[in-house]
This record gives C-alpha cells, structure tokens and sequence, in this order.
C-alpha cells in the first residue's frame, strides 16, 4: 500500500515516509535544476577561492558561472597530474580544495598505465549517500515489498596502497565499503543483504564470493533482487557456483565451513549461521547445479527474485545475453550512473529495457558543463579557441555531449570521457543516454584499453618475432564475453621472410603473455587478483585476411581510400570471415605481473 505523504511527486506514490522525503528531494532538486546548478558553482568557488589551482586564473574571488567559464580552462587528467603529484608526495597546502584531501580514489581509467588518482574530501561521502539513499525510494515505486526479504549483492574490497605521503589510494566502492557509512549504516528493512559485512571486506577475493554465495543459498528463499555493481561481475559469481557448488553444498549438507575459508571474522559469523545441517536444502541445490543446463539458473535457485540489480549499460551491455539466459530475462534495471570523481546521477525509470536507459544527473552532486560532441568531427580543445561548454539545464535534446564537471573536492572543468545523448526530461532536469567512454576500444571488466595501448602491447610482443623474421602486418581485436570471465582476442596476420623459421607454438604463446605484461594496471589487476579477465588470445590468421576484411568493408560501401583496418570488431559477419581464417590460436601460459603499489 502507497504512504499518503500529502507531498505531490510526478515520480509516484511513496512506500513510505522515508520514501516520501527522498522522492520529494529529486522533484524539488530537478524543479530547479539551473538554480541548483548556480548555487553549487557558488559554494565550489567561495569556498575555494584561496585555493593554489583557481588562484592561478585570476577570479578575484568571483562565484558567477561568466567569469568562470572565460577564465578557467577545461582540462584533462594529464593537465592536473603534476599538481596530484605534489598531493601524493605530501604537498598538504591547498592546491585544489580548501577542505584536506582525506584520500585518493584510483579510477579504473588510467593515465600512463596506472589508475588515475582522484583527490577526496571527506565531506563528499555526505553526496554519495545522499544520491544511494534515493535508490530504493524509486525502485520501490515500481516493484513492491522489498521490505518484506533480502537482497543478495556480491559485494567486493579491492587492494589498496598509500602514496608516498602516506595518504590512502583506493577504489570508490572500497573507501565506502570501509567507512563508517557503511559499516554503521542504521537498519532499513528494504536494505538488507544476506551477505555478512565480514565477508564483503575480506580482501581473499575466493573467500569472499564463496561466503557471499553460501550465505545466498541459505537464504535463497528470503532473496528478493540480486546484484553486482556491473553485469560482469554478476556473472562471474554464476560461474563460481558452477565451479564450486559441490563443496558449497557439502558445506551445507554438514553444517560444517570449507577449510579454504579461514578468515577469522567470517568463520564467526558461518559458525553460527551454518550450525545445523541442511540436508534438504544440500539436495535441491545438487539437483540443480549437477545438470548440464544452467538456463534459468537463477530463478530456479532463488524463485523469488524479482530483478538482476547490475549496471548493463555501456560496456557492460555485451553481458545482457547472458544474464538473460541464466535469470530467464529477469528485468535489469541499472539504477544509477557515477563515478570517482564525482557520483553524478540516477535512473528515475529502473524498469525500463537496458537500450531505453537514461540517468537523471542530480543537479546538487557537482556542477556539471557539456562539452557539444560531433562524432563525425571530434574537435581538439585549443587554449585559444575556447569551446563553448553548455549548462546542465541548457542541453539540447537528441544531442551528444562529453561530460565536464566540476566538483566541491575541487576538480574545476575537468573532462569525464564519457560521451551521452540527451534523451528527455524530468522537470526542467535533463536526462542522458550513456554512449560510450571515449576512446575505449576493449573493455571486458572495469579495464579500459585504448588504441594506444593496444598498439604498444603489439610492438612489445612483436620483438619476440624478430629472431624469426617475422612481423606482425595487420592486426585486430575483439572482447569475448562468451567465455566466463572474458577475454581479449587478437587476431594477427604475419609475414615471415624465412618460412623454415617460423615462430613456434611455445613463441606465440608467449607473446600473449607479453601483451598483457604492457596492458594498464587495471586490465592486469582483473587478470591477477579479481580473476575477472581471463587469459589473452592471439589467433593468427591466413595470409591476405585483412584485404578480404578490407573488401568486405568496401563491398558495404566503404571508401578505399579512407577505409582504415577497424582495431576493434564485433560486427558478426566480420567475426565469421576472421574466425574463418584463422590458422592457430595461442594462450598467456601464465598471470602477467601485477601488484598493489604503482609501477614508475
Ligand atoms: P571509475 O572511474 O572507475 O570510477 O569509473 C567511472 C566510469 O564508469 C564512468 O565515467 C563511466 O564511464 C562508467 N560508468 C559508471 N556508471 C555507469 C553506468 N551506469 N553506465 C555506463 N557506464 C557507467
């Protein structure tokens, strides 16, 4: 039954009073969204106006959107990497906010192969709960008693290192996994987890999702919504039942915990969540589990599941046939859109198809600018032609824009990469289409590889081809979500001019092994410690393969004198005519190098 909160809100009827408010907080925060977006620009600028970084552009202590726009420049990661620098080394003066940098947040986009390392302030945690606490209240009006079970979330701490200074650097959701915001975060009976916190901050990632999984399968019958942060993610915890239910059942047949589990906190609370026996239970599980077919696996398992918590939009929309296949097309409603620079929006219609997606960007989390995107003419920023950024309430429907934003922690006019369309309003709030990131070509988990990168790990790997004289002429790549985790394949065409020579299968094996060595931190850290990457493949294809890509592609219309082999395919026809070519394929024997701490 609705709350009768006497408060009028276009999204709906509140569940309840708490409800209420937080809905009343989006109608009001979305009525006014360019007085909102004045109002933080304001508080940005006044409260850092002594700052090191915006006293070098001479505002003269002016809080207006005018001065601002003319004299600060829109920068990217690479133009404040010196001043992050002099934070990390220990520089506790107030380069770019006049609150202390409480810690680093490394983003899983990188610079120069290592994280990018965001500056925080404390008091940005008060946002970022802020926007989590409007979540439920939207996805209550659209799918009813979520206070009547639990939700079960793969939840997950990731390794952290401190800078020189000493001051922490680690991802997002880690820093709020460990904060007292979550750790003491006050009873909501439509927030609840069967997941214990014990197992969500065990850095073992094995023990973690095993317990996490346990606990879900004792409860299976409370589960109500299951989720990850990413599609990817979700799948993967589907795959380690695959692996593992036997011992999981085992566990649960006896009331006894698997040995591999061995932290201390989580084998406190499994002890006494597992004390008796459940042979019933262990059984349906085996009946299950032991077949060959998993479609459906998730209602089967947990019947009363009414929605696939995960983000599936952008790189992430590769993993939706196979959450179909194992949900049975249970909806996926991705809830909200953020970041570690700043969390900026959320999705007011949850329930709509993943391809009908928009978020909502909050007009109280940042102040956001737009930076108008053609795709058929992306324009360089110049110093001297300043380009003339749009305001939240000022963008144009159907158009395509890269996000700028600048936030409290004092990033000032500093460019996201993500590229979103304008798909509609709510109020006078704008809502987004995410597009893509810029400059992406592979994404299997949170890595992001660009062209660049690629290009290197090719020249890195291809001097192991030397000594056989041979070369690497043409290549390609293609992220494949089939295998469970995925992985990168890359197809090569080579040229040996000593065909009694050639490179061995041993060779090429290692040169995928060479290729992850040069890929990001965070591609190598997926492949390494989350286990969410799995090994590179090079398939080497027939001799002439890339002028039959080249053909087809002229065939459909292209320009041969424009035409430029694509470094990334996932156009089927275009994958049938590489897969059809292909001479032999090669596997990393082994995990590239990776640990916490930055390399250089
Ligand atoms: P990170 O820098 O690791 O915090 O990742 C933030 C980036 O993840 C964003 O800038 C987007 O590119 C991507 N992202 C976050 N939320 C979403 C979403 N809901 N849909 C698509 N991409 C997202």
């Amino acid at each position: 039954m609705a709350f009768d909160s006497g408060l009028s809100s276009s999204l709906g009827p509140p569940a309840c009073e708490k409800d209420a408010t937080a809905l009343q907080f989006i109608e009001e925060m979305t009525r006014n969204c360019d007085a909102v977006q004045e109002r933080v620009l304001g508080e940005i600028l006044s409260r850092n106006a002594e700052t090191e970084y915006l006293g070098r552009f001479g505002l003269g202590g002016a809080t207006d959107r005018d001065s601002y726009k003319s004299k600060v420049p829109v920068v990217t990661y690479e133009d404040l990497q010196p001043d992050i620098q002099r934070v990390a080394n220990g520089d506790r003066s107030p380069i770019f906010s006049s609150h202390p940098i409480s810690e680093f947040l490394t983003s899983s986009g990188t610079s120069a192969g290592e994280r990018k390392l965001m500056p925080t302030i404390h008091e940005d945690w008060d946002r970022r709960t802020k926007l989590y606490s409007l979540l439920m209240p939207v996805m209550n009006l659209y799918v009813p008693g979520l206070d009547k079970g639990k939700g079960l979330y793969f939840l997950f701490v990731k390794a952290e290192t401190k800078t020189p200074s000493g001051l922490v650097a680690r991802p997002v959701l880690t820093s709020y996994y460990k904060s007292e915001h979550f750790k003491t975060r006050p009873y909501d009976p439509y927030n609840v987890y069967t997941s214990p916190d014990e197992a969500i901050l065990c850095v073992d990632s094995f023990q973690s999702m095993y317990t996490q999984m346990l606990c879900g399968l004792l409860m299976r019958e409370e589960v109500l919504r299951m989720g990850a942060v990413f599609a990817s993610g979700l799948v993967r915890s589907i795959k380690f039942l695959q692996f593992n239910w036997r011992q999981l059942v085992d566990d649960i047949a006896t009331g006894t915990l698997n040995p591999r589990i061995t932290d201390a906190g989580i084998k406190k609370c499994m002890g006494k969540m597992l004390k008796v026996p459940n042979p019933e239970l262990a059984q349906f599980i085996t009946k299950e589990c032991e077949g060959e077919n998993w479609e459906g696996i998730i209602t089967r398992i947990w019947p009363n599941t009414k929605y696939l918590d995960v983000i599936v939009t952008g790189a992430m929309a590769q993993y939706i046939p196979t959450l179909d296949y194992f949900s049975g097309g249970l909806p996926l409603p991705c809830t909200m859109y953020a970041s570690s620079e700043c969390y900026f929006g959320l999705n007011l219609n949850p329930m709509s198809k993943p391809s009908d997606v928009s978020y909502t960007i909050m007009p109280n989390m940042g102040y956001f600018e737009f930076l108008p995107h053609d795709p058929s003419s992306p324009t360089p920023i110049s110093r001297h032609s300043p380009p003339h950024l749009v305001d939240l309430a000022s963008v144009e429907l159907d158009k395509e824009y890269e996000l700028v934003i600048s936030t409290y922690s004092g990033l000032c006019r500093y460019r996201v990469g993500d590229i979103l369309r304008v798909t509609g309003f709510h109020n006078s709030a704008p809502q987004f289409k995410f597009l893509r990131r810029k400059n992406v070509l592979l994404s299997i988990d949170s890595d992001k590889t660009d062209e660049a990168e690629l290009q290197k790990a090719i020249d890195n790997a291809s001097v192991l081809l030397t000594e056989f004289n041979t070369s690497v002429v043409e290549y390609t790549s293609y992220g494949d979500t089939k295998t469970i985790p995925g992985h990168y394949v890359i197809y090569w065409e080579l040229m040996s001019k000593d065909p009694g020579n050639l490179p061995s299968h041993d060779v090429l094996d290692r040169c995928c092994l060479a290729m992850e060595e040069s890929l990001n931190s965070v591609y190598r850290q997926g492949r390494v410690a989350d286990n969410s990457i799995g090994p590179l493949e090079i398939r080497v294809v027939k001799n002439g393969t890339f002028e039959e890509l080249m053909d087809y592609a002229i065939s459909r219309g292209a320009s041969i004198n424009q035409y430029k082999v694509p470094r990334c395919v996932s156009f089927t026809p275009i994958m049938e005519l590489l897969d059809s070519r292909v001479v032999s394929a090669h596997f990393s024997p082994c995990a590239p190098q990776w640990t916490p701490e930055r390399r250089g």
